[in-house]
This record gives C-alpha cells, structure tokens and sequence, in this order.
C-alpha cells in the first residue's frame, strides 16, 4: 500500500445536503440579514441579542439535522485509508457526529461557548436558549459563540496544523466550499503548490476549479461516492 496523505477540505456546500443552508448560496441564510453583517465582533457588541438570535436559530436548525452520505464516507475514508486528515470550516459538528476523529476546526464551533468576563469555555448545547443574550452561570457575564468571526484570527494551532498537512498531501479534497474567505482559502493552493493531486466536489466553479486535476460538479453525497470509488481504487486495489 503506498502511503496516503489524504485530506479532505470541507465547506458549507458539504452540509446543504443536511438541510443547513450555505452562506453564499441563492437562499439567503437568515430573514433579511446578510450573516457577514452579523459575523463580526463589532455586530455583537453593536447588539448581542441580535447575533445571538442568529446563532440560536441556527444551532436549532443544526440540532435537528443528520450527517449525511459525504459526511459518513469521509469518515469511513478515514478507518479505510491511511493517513487522512479532516479540515473543516463548518462550525456545524456534522464531521463529529458522522465518526470523525481529529477534526480540524479552523472556524471554531457553534455548540462551544465562551464567558466575555471570566474568559471560560465550554460547550453547551441548549436549544433553544432560555435567554438571549445566553449568560455565564458562573458570574453571570455575557457569553459569545465560539465561532470566528470576521475580523478575528483563526485559532493559531489549528491553522498551523492545517498548513503542515495541506504541505505534505498526496492528494488534497476540497468539498462543497467557495473558497473566498481567507486564510483558509489559501490551503488547496499551498497543497498544489507542493505537488498534491487536487479534486474538487462542487456543484459550481470556484477558485479552486482552475488548479484541480478532477472537478466534480456534483452535491457533495454524490462526488463523494465518486471520490472514495476512486480512492479504492488508487489505495486499495
Ligand atoms: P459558502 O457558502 O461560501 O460556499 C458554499 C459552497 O458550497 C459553494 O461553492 C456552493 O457552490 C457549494 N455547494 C452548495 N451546495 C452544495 C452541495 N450540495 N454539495 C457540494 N457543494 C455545494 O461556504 P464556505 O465556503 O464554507 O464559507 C467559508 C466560511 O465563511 C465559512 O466557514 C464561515 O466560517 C464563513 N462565513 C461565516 C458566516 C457566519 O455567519 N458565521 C457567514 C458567512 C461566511
Ligand atoms: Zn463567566
């Protein structure tokens, strides 16, 4: 078996399938707020409760959906495959909840929560909220969702992580994400850049479209079977 240095890239796209809408796609997310207004430090401190409805309705929305197929074969690519690796810019939790281990979380997660005064962190999965905005039961300070927003930086080990293995990958899959919203666009072009194989699982063109070896314009679940087809048949045969 030749060594493998598998890694998947995950977006948004790879969730629709679940029923959790993507951010850029044509059915806007939230009644009429554009979530970038609302995905930013300023808008929370602007109005907490504001954001935190967003976030509420959205952990509701979660908490009711299923992994789907591109999420269990991803993680079956994982007990199956040597070497792979997961990073994900979904806060959602889908990965986990569909058997992945070791999932690299570059956008944070929206069930962690953390307390603006006594700077504790944990997760908390109450849906929905008692009160908006949430508070620290330890001191009673405003609680913010433990996602990064626009504007902040990404959680740096994390990041690091994700670069490190974007560098050593033989094959690089990126899934259902736009690729827009930096740094974590970056990654498939530094995958690229040292030699990895690119394929791209996307119903429409991106950025990535133009340095992959295979694009696969189809929903996640169905590129996926295609891809771990493939996979086998590179790995395993
Ligand atoms: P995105 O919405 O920008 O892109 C989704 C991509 O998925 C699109 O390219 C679309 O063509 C594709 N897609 C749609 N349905 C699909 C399907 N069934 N199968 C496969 N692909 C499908 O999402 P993104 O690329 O994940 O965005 C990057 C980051 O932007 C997000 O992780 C998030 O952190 C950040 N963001 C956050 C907020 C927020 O509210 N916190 C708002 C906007 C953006
Ligand atoms: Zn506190």
């Amino acid at each position: 078996m030749r060594k493998g240095y598998i890694t998947f890239f995950t977006g948004a796209g790879v969730s629709a399938e679940s029923g959790i809408p993507t951010f850029r796609g044509k059915e806007g997310l939230w009644r009429r707020y554009n979530p970038v207004d609302l995905a930013t430090p300023e808008a929370f401190f602007r109005n907490p409760s504001l954001v935190w409805e967003f976030y509420n309705e959205r952990r509701c929305n979660i908490a009711e959906a299923e992994p789907n197929r591109a999420h269990l074969l991803i993680a079956e690519a994982e007990k199956v495959f040597p070497l792979v690796s997961l990073i994900t810019q979904n806060v959602d939790g889908l990965h986990q909840r569909a058997g992945s281990r070791n999932v690299i979380e570059l956008h944070g997660n929206i069930w962690k929560v953390k307390c603006l005064s006594c700077g504790k962190e944990e997760m908390n999965f109450e849906t929905p909220f008692n009160e908006i905005p949430p508070r620290c039961k330890d001191c009673d300070g405003l609680l913010r969702p433990g996602v990064v927003w626009f504007g902040e930086s990404l959680p740096y080990e994390a990041l690091e992580l994700a670069y490190d293995i974007a560098k050593r990958s033989k094959v690089f899959i990126v899934v259902g994400t736009s690729c827009q919203v930096f740094p974590a666009a970056q990654l498939p072009f530094i995958a690229k850049e040292k030699g990895a194989e690119i394929i791209e699982i996307n119903p429409e063109e991106t950025p990535v479209s133009e340095i992959a070896d295979m694009s696969i314009r189809k929903r996640a679940t169905k590129g996926m079977e295609e891809v771990f087809e493939y996979l086998k048949e590179k790995y395993l045969s």
